[in-house]
């Protein structure tokens, strides 16, 4: 019998690409996705798609899974600043519902936590040792503790019932498919659709702020090796990449690439912007035998050319 994975989130960026990736391996694949995020169903056909929260998916805890991945977040300061609640229930609520099912199953359950739960951190590069310095109540916590929340449940699930709980922090992950219009305001997509547009190029506060990006296609084979690793059980790793560059820096690099004649403009500072972040990777590099292959210049030069074909695609 064919393998089976449920993905939360599945629609999104992150999930389309995991996707793929489980069709190419023959697994049989289940997406739950309320589509609060995503403009539109772009799962491919053979795809089981429920269209709901996976807070009120509640059939799903009759049905057996050998992958249960749970990808379902808002994870855009811009959009869960205007939607802290929800954000707080898809990590609450919604791993709960998804741990569920992975404890029914017996299945492999895959947390997709972040690099935010290190707040604004005093160490970089950041390594699973440090415990982070957020603020328990500022803006960013209904997604930053929620988060951190998420993975004491999955935690205290691994320690109650055994489950097998795999816990990732992905840095920043860009490439194509992520949301490209303004909605969601993730710096790489804005910058660029910012060039290509001759509109300038918004940079929060003086930019001096950094992080590291990693391209999707390091965080796919991060991820299937973090979920087929018989050593990696309980394990929590940062996926990401040590390529720290400011936002100033970025938004040059961005203006130069497309050959934009856009300038650059500050506005406002977001509030809480972590003032730096880069990945200590040395124990997924260990573990995973994994190691980011493509560099931030190949990535974002790849997300241009994807940018560029779908605006001449789209042009009405
Ligand atoms: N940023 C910016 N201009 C924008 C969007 C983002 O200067 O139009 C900055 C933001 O302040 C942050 C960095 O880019 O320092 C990364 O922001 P993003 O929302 O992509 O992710 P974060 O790492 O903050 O979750």
């Amino acid at each position: 019998m064919t393998e089976r994975m449920l993905i939360s989130g599945g629609n999104g960026f992150l999930g389309s690409h995991i996707i793929d990736k489980a069709l190419d391996n023959s697994i049989g694949v289940t997406v739950v996705d309320d589509l609060s995020t995503s403009k539109e169903r772009q799962v491919p056909k053979e795809v089981e798609f429920i269209r709901k929260p996976i807070e009120e998916a509640k059939e799903l805890l009759d049905r057996k899974f050998d992958f249960v991945l749970h990808l379902a977040a808002r994870p855009s300061p811009d959009d869960y600043l205007r939607n802290p609640l929800r954000t707080i229930d898809s990590n609450d609520i919604g791993t709960r519902m998804m741990l569920d099912i992975a404890r029914l199953s017996c299945a492999t359950f895959l947390y997709t936590s972040t690099s935010e739960v290190y707040g604004d951190p005093a160490v970089v590069p950041i390594p699973e040792s440090y415990f982070g310095n957020v603020n328990p109540n500022g803006v960013r916590s209904c997604y930053d503790e929620s988060k951190r929340f998420s993975e004491a449940l999955a935690k205290a699930f691994e320690r109650a019932y055994g489950t097998d709980v795999r816990i990732e922090r992905p840095f920043n992950v860009f490439g194509p498919r992520i949301r490209e219009d303004g909605f969601y305001g993730r710096v790489i997509p804005r910058f660029i659709d910012q060039a290509l547009s001759g509109q300038p190029l918004t940079v929060h506060g003086n930019g001096r702020q950094t992080r590291s990006y990693l391209f999707y296609t390091d965080w796919v084979d991060a991820t299937w090796k973090f979920l087929h690793e018989p050593d990696a059980k309980g394990a929590v790793l940062n996926i990401g990449s040590n390529e720290e560059i400011t936002v100033i820096d970025l938004a040059k690099r961005i203006i130069r690439m497309t050959g934009s004649a856009s300038e650059i403009v500050h506005t406002p500072p977001r509030e809480e912007d972590p003032k730096r972040r880069a990945a200590d990777s040395a124990k997924a590099r260990e573990l995973l035998r994994w190691k980011p292959e493509v560099s931030l210049d190949e990535g974002l030069g790849k997300t241009i050319d994807w940018l560029r074909e779908k605006r001449e695609r789209c042009r009405p």
